[in-house]
């Protein structure tokens, strides 16, 4: 995961400056709610981050018209990263969270462009919990989206 980590306060993020215009930004899409722009740390020829216009830090704070512009812009962007730059996978990833490797607290999504031996590390340990544990979450799950 990148190592920078904005810790401006919301409202004056870097994305915040970004979407505003006020720091340069090699911009490759926009619509009303979503703006997408080349990584600073391009860890691939191709990596782009597509951002809510609005500022809102995590998953939890964006509204499901922001959540599915954001999913649509990935979309249309991963599709022109593959006309373009053809790789042979694309990682589509969301970090929300301290814990869950968020540096910039404004919403986003990256779209990256994978190749083999790329030094991109994505791993967890298998746990296997079993089915009975997996039913009882699930039941909760269920429960909560009730
Ligand atoms: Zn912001």
């Amino acid at each position: 995961m990148p190592m920078f980590v904005d810790t401006t306060p919301p409202g004056q993020c870097i994305f915040c400056k970004l979407v505003a215009g006020d720091i340069p930004a090699a911009r490759v899409y926009e619509d009303d709610l979503t703006l997408a722009f080349m990584d600073l740390g391009q860890v691939n020829p191709g990596h782009v981050l597509v951002a809510t216009k609005r500022h809102a830090a995590t998953l939890f704070d964006i509204t499901p018209e922001e959540a599915a512009a954001a999913m649509q812009t990935a979309q249309k962007v991963a599709q022109a990263v593959q006309a373009v730059f053809d790789p042979p996978g694309l990682t589509l990833l969301h970090a929300n969270g301290k814990e869950g490797d968020q540096t910039v607290f404004h919403f986003h999504m990256h779209v990256v462009p994978r190749h083999g031996n790329d030094g991109i590390a994505l791993s967890w340990p298998r746990k296997e919990p079993g089915a009975e544990v997996l039913n009882g979450y699930a039941e909760r799950l269920r429960a909560a989206l009730a």
